[in-house]
């Protein structure tokens, strides 16, 4: 069964989001990466939701800081990769491509390091992928505290796993900039300047959800020609 996915902007200074992945027959629900456990706990009552698990990417801060209170609020079993096992607790250390079953859905996880050693995304093939900070709309996560070559071999390997339909939910609302710095290199990509238009007409609450066919004409990260133009775009994002 295919699960829904309701995504909740935090109105942070990182801009993040954060996710509920929902199984419509059992109303038993996932959150991932929880930031404010309140507000995520209060939304899951309000929408009558039995918060069974709680998903994470991966270790940076903003992603755990309400781990701890939103478990003892709703005793959820944790789920993680096993690649950030000694960066916080969790129940079950997720491998690559092993499956998790919430209510009648089957949830699939990928380990995808370059942002982070150890990072992990969720989807439904076809579907929908909750990225956290690998992949961004019109952009892909830092490698400050990773490895841009190791980000370029996930990148590679997303490319072969992603149909066009998937919805792309990603970690932070970084749309609007990233398009900036996509139009700042490609001045004449008109998908690019066209979605600018589109999205700076909405708030972080009401941004469009992207699917994987969108960011293959925007994302010159995922169209990069190899992995030193990854790279060096990486590089010149870093510096803009
Ligand atoms: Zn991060």
């Amino acid at each position: 069964m295919i699960a829904d996915v309701v995504r909740l902007f935090i109105p942070n200074s990182a801009l993040n989001y954060n996710h509920l992945v929902v199984c419509p027959d059992s109303r038993k629900a996932a959150i991932v990466d929880p930031f404010n456990a309140d507000l995520l706990f209060n939304f899951a009552n309000e929408q009558n939701l039995e918060v069974e698990q709680i998903w994470i990417t991966h270790e940076h801060p903003d992603h755990i800081k309400d781990l701890t209170p939103l478990q003892r609020l709703t005793n959820a079993h944790v789920y993680a990769p096993e690649t950030c096992r000694g960066k916080f607790d969790a129940d079950t250390w997720l491998k690559d491509n092993q499956t998790i079953t919430l209510g009648n859905c089957a949830i699939s996880h990928l380990l995808t390091p370059g942002h982070t050693p150890g990072h992990g995304i969720f989807w439904q093939r076809d579907h929908w992928a909750i990225f956290g900070d690998t992949v961004f709309n019109a952009g892909i996560g830092n490698t400050k505290s990773g490895d841009a070559t190791e980000l370029y071999h996930t990148v590679q390997r997303l490319k072969h796993l992603m149909t066009d339909t998937v919805k792309v939910y990603t970690g932070h609302d970084y749309i609007e900039t990233n398009l900036k710095f996509t139009l700042q290199q490609k001045p004449n990509l008109e998908s690019a300047a066209r979605l600018l238009e589109q999205v700076s007409q909405q708030t972080p609450d009401t941004r469009l959800i992207s699917n994987w066919a969108q960011e293959k004409e925007i994302n010159l990260f995922l169209n990069a020609p190899d992995r030193e133009a990854f790279i060096e775009l990486r590089a010149l994002r870093d510096k803009w």
